[in-house]
């Protein structure tokens, strides 16, 4: 048997007394963790993303209200009731991080990874962005601005990464398969 983590123990020890005693059914906690396997995640976010990129009018609404321009995918998941898009260019890199908590879009791409929630990343990345993105694996160019936005209970980032240049080539499938969840928190390209 491999090691279970302290935290997954203390979970599941939970669940089962909160099923013993009837609060809670088995049932719903397969569904909220298959909801979150399967239909909620960073591939959420990346149809968003890879609209954007082929389709200008749309990409337009986005940047405008997010939240209104992701209303036809009906995703499900939630934490996205008030949705900003920011979006990178060769000026400007936008990073998203929540100093408080751990305010992340949840309907877009899914739970957030364990690092999101780390006292160092929110406090380091609003004081030294680019040495936390060097730690993440890339460095900007000077002349590139670093943008870093602070999610709240009411307001959640997606960033919205560059296009490849050859975008217009690619199908659509090859396009999603080159968003990662990081690239939408702006800690990857
Ligand atoms: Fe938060």
């Amino acid at each position: 048997m491999s090691e279970a983590k302290p935290q997954a123990l203390r979970a599941e020890a939970l669940e089962s007394i909160l099923i013993e005693r009837g609060l809670l059914k088995a049932e719903a906690v397969d569904e909220v963790i298959a909801l979150f396997n399967e239909r909620v995640g960073p591939m959420n976010g990346a149809q968003v993303v890879v609209k954007a990129w082929r389709d200008p009018d749309f990409k337009a609404r986005l940047l405008a209200d997010g939240t209104g321009a992701i209303k036809p995918f009906n995703f499900t998941g939630g934490q996205v009731d008030k949705l900003v898009v920011v979006e990178n260019t060769p000026d400007v890199h936008n990073v998203v991080v929540c100093t408080l908590c751990s305010c992340y879009p949840w309907a877009l791409l899914g739970l957030p990874p364990r690092w999101y929630k780390d006292p160092a990343y929110r406090s380091r990345v609003v004081r030294e962005p680019r040495a936390v993105l060097a730690e993440f694996g890339f460095e900007l160019p000077e002349r590139t601005k670093v943008r870093v936005w602070d999610s709240s209970a009411e307001v959640r980032y997606l960033v919205l990464p560059q296009a490849p240049e050859d975008v217009a080539e690619l199908s659509e499938q090859a396009l999603l398969d080159r968003v990662s969840r990081d690239a939408m928190i702006g800690v990857g390209l």
